[in-house]
């Protein structure tokens, strides 16, 4: 069978598959799961995998909403289905289409049957929101042995790949002492102060910090009434910079606020690194451009990578599967330029009749690119060599993220 035949029965396919694959965006943004608890995403598209006649294996690659289903030989391929929401505001991050566009682009390659050029390994990798889900899976293997591994993300605009930096998630606790708030307040230790002043260190320190960095957080517990000295109160922070050695140096700077708020006040600080740091992404260019012409082909126009404002970036896990293997990680657009991301505004886009159609889009090109690397040992080598440029930087990114020390409290085998 041609390349040729080949690509159109792929996109006849998700053509075939569309009222399906709409129906699961739909289903899956309408009941949003946070990370860890999506059961019933993960389930939805385990039992879609199994109606195809597909073997899958769930609670895949140590995490309890992970899955995994593979099929034929050769050349190997991973394709990722991400499917957890925000708390508050659902499906915000539009991972309901990133789900369908990884399921229809599996199964649509599945349909090839015998005449299939590769291996596709089709993963259900929850958890990105938070806990860092692919690097407890990559550690797991669930990696090992591709070729490539590949993703769509929505987004207000159509690009080749995400602009993104490196990213920690941490919790610090204070504890302190109760005590009444006016009839003795000199023998209680005051945790919220604690709080208070690690936060206002860290407001002082983001004037002095790259402008590829950000440091953001929130109070998660401010004691229980305003009569009882706080004996307990937490703050939570993401602290991001543009790769994983910029970011260790900056985390010590902000572990410094941190001891500032406990020194200040007498309180002990309990520190909890939440999963695993999320590197940097590593695009790979040749397959990145492979996808930008199939996306192409489908009447899509993309936004130049070049002309994206620094610091305009967020964080993916997708950044630690892209260390291991060539990756690429684009983004279509379901909703216009002015909404913006994690908002309730995009929540609602990304079930719209554009949400809808970036599946079906995304589907076919990906699997489109998915054919190419399998069926083109030259577009192949291409993607092996584009890597193997900066491989020794890569592996000493990811040797530094599996040697952190981190007190991790939640990860899918918890
Ligand atoms: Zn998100
Ligand atoms: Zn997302």
């Amino acid at each position: 069978m041609s390349l040729e035949a080949m690509r159109k029965d792929v996109v006849a396919a998700v053509d075939a598959l569309s009222g399906e694959l709409i129906q699961l965006s739909h289903a899956i943004h309408a009941e949003p799961e946070l990370s860890l608890q999506e059961f019933k995403a993960s389930a939805r598209l385990a039992d879609a995998v199994e109606r195809h006649s597909l073997p899958v294996t769930r609670e895949a690659f140590g995490m309890k909403t992970g899955f995994v289903a593979e099929f034929g030989e050769g050349p190997a391929v991973a394709i990722l289905s991400e499917y957890d929401a925000l708390p508050g505001i659902g499906h915000a991050c539009g991972h309901n289409v990133i789900a369908a566009i990884g399921y229809g682009a599996a199964i649509a390659l599945s349909k090839l049957s015998a005449d299939l050029p590769g291996r596709v390994r089709y993963v259900g990798t929850p958890a990105e929101e938070a806990h860092g889900g692919k690097e407890v899976m990559a550690r797991f293997g669930a990696f090992d042995g591709v070729d490539a591994a590949m993703m769509i993300h929505p987004s207000n605009m159509n690009l080749i790949t995400m602009p993104t930096i490196a990213v920690a998630d941490v919790e610090a606790v204070y504890h302190g002492k109760a005590a009444h708030a006016s009839a003795m307040p000199f023998r209680g230790v005051n945790a919220l102060d604690a709080v208070v002043t690690a936060y206002s260190a860290i407001a002082q320190l983001r004037q002095h910090i790259r402008n590829t960095e950000r440091i953001h957080g929130i109070i998660t517990d401010g004691g229980m009434a305003p009569n009882i000295v706080p004996e307990r109160a937490a703050s939570r922070f993401f602290i991001r910079a543009a790769d994983i050695h910029d970011l260790h140096k900056l985390k010590k700077r902000v572990l410094a606020c941190f001891e500032a708020g406990a020194i200040a006040t007498g309180c002990r600080l309990e520190l909890n690194w939440t999963g695993a740091d999320y590197l940097d992404l590593k695009t790979n260019w040749p397959l990145a451009e492979n996808f930008k012409r199939h996306a192409e082909g489908l009447g899509r126009s993309f936004f130049p990578v070049e002309q994206i404002p620094v610091g305009f970036a967020g964080s993916t896990d997708m950044g630690n599967v892209s260390h291991r293997v060539p990756s690429i990680h684009p983004m279509l657009a379901v909703a216009p330029p002015d909404i913006i991301i994690h908002n309730p505004e995009f929540t609602r886009w990304a079930a719209s009749d554009s949400g809808d159609a970036a599946v079906l889009d995304g589907a076919k090109a990906l699997a489109l690119t998915a054919l190419d690397l399998m069926a083109d040992g030259t577009t192949l080598a291409r993607v092996h060599s584009d890597f193997q440029a900066t491989a020794e930087l890569s592996r000493l990114a990811v040797s530094a993220v599996e040697g952190e020390h981190h007190h991790h409290t939640g990860c899918g085998c918890r």
